[in-house]
């Protein structure tokens, strides 16, 4: 049964209304990832489609040149949204030159059939939604689900308006067959009914894609130590356990590292808390550029940091260790006149490769690396310290 094309775009003036009003009402007043503008455009999008609903009420040059600039406008918008989204400039001409060539086209067609309105403007939107699936492909860094709701959705409907195109030059009358299977009126209810589903998992698509990236940015947030940029105690807490498992699993050695720097407090009262502070950065840093991608680097309290090194047995550790107190304690700290030097003292334990008599626990391995750094302390400071690890056999 053929439904009635009017109600149709009733329910996409209700449908994209009802998504603006949700995004305005929910809207952060500091939002700055692209939804003010997809609300925008969301909104125009309403408003075409309710000026292409009541066409038989205005004037035609409103509801065919006015409404579709509106409805070509906020493809644009879209598009500058997704821009804004990725942190990127959207390309002037890719939002001016499809509002102007729809401008033209509807003013040129502006008494043209019924039939040569859609396929000119199904052919402008499909441009337009490729366009922003190209903008989606541009960004490689985060493809998470909601990406790729999006973006399906923007190639669904790029598919539907050129669907709509074929339907319009097709030729019925050439085969009665496809005529029967497909009569023309069913294939543009199907493709407004397909409008109307699409423009609704677009949107739920871009927000969903907000909504991940500042979820991802919570939660580094979470994890990280501000001042210094490394894991914090927690986060690292959590890798440690999980480094402990899974070199037990692999029978691989598990090095720990428990670094402290030599009397900070000195370093506080002489050069002032910030100095401290920047001591403390650039440690963090020099670990950092002396580390392996898979070793593992937390401030674990005040001026203390604990490095995890996968695979590395006592020999290696005690290397690394030195290596690491040397490149400390042989740099300036501070960018100041004259800058800061400070030494560290390093206590270190290793979990051995071995079999699987050795049960995973971090907390063992850390309380060994505390003896050992308490050891380093009691020598003298400036120096490295390795403590037996301790062996628990399976119950
Ligand atoms: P030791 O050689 O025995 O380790 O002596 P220490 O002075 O380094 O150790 P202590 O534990 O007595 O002092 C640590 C100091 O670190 C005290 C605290 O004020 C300072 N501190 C902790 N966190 C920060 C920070 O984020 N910034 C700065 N500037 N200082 C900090
Ligand atoms: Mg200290
Ligand atoms: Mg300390």
């Amino acid at each position: 049964m053929p439904l009635d094309n009017r109600l149709l775009l009733y329910c996409l003036v209700t449908v994209s209304a009802a998504m603006t009003l949700s995004i305005v009402v929910a809207l952060q007043p500091n939002e700055q990832g692209g939804l003010k503008k997809w609300a925008c455009a969301m909104g125009l999008e309403s408003a075409a489609w309710l000026l292409f609903a009541i066409h038989n009420s205005i004037p035609l040059a409103v509801s065919v040149i006015l409404a579709n600039a509106i409805f070509s406008t906020a493809q644009a918008i879209k598009l500058v949204a997704v821009y804004e989204y990725q942190k990127f400039k959207c390309p002037v001409w890719q939002c001016v030159f499809p509002v102007v060539a729809n401008l033209l086209t509807f003013g040129f067609l502006l008494h043209g059939s019924q039939d040569e309105l859609i396929a000119a403007g199904s052919l402008i939107y499909a441009m337009q939604m490729l366009l922003l699936g190209v903008a989606l492909l541009g960004d490689t860094r985060s493809r998470g689900n909601a990406w790729k709701l999006l973006f399906v959705s923007t190639s669904a409907t790029v598919a539907v308006y050129l669907l709509r195109v074929i339907d319009v030059l097709a030729d019925y009358r050439f085969s009665a067959w496809l005529q029967l299977m497909l009569p023309q009126q069913t294939l543009q209810n199907v493709t407004m009914l397909g409008v109307i589903g699409l423009s609704v998992t677009e949107s739920m698509g871009f927000v969903l894609m907000l909504k991940q990236r500042s979820d991802r940015e919570n939660l580094s947030l979470a994890m990280t130590d501000a001042l210094t940029g490394t894991f914090n105690r927690r986060a690292f807490m959590e890798r440690a356990d999980k480094e402990c498992f899974i070199a037990q699993r692999h029978g691989l050695p598990l090095a720990l590292l428990m670094i402290d720097v030599d009397h900070f407090k000195k370093i506080n009262d002489r050069y002032g808390h910030p100095a401290g502070d920047e001591v403390l950065a650039e440690i963090a840093r020099l670990l950092t550029s002396r580390l392996r991608k898979e070793d593992t680097l937390g401030r674990y309290g005040g001026e203390e940091f604990c490095v995890l090194l996968p695979g590395t047995d006592e020999p290696g550790a005690v290397a690394i260790g030195e290596a690491l107190r040397m490149a400390i304690s042989t740099s300036p700290l501070t960018k100041g006149s004259p800058p800061v030097f400070a030494t560290v003292s390093i206590g270190i334990t290793v979990k051995p490769a071995a079999d699987r008599m050795f049960r995973p626990d971090f907390s063992k391995l850390l309380a060994a690396a505390d003896a050992a750094l308490y050891q380093a302390k009691h020598d003298g400071r400036n120096r490295v310290v390795l403590l037996n690890s301790l062996r628990t056999p399976v119950n």
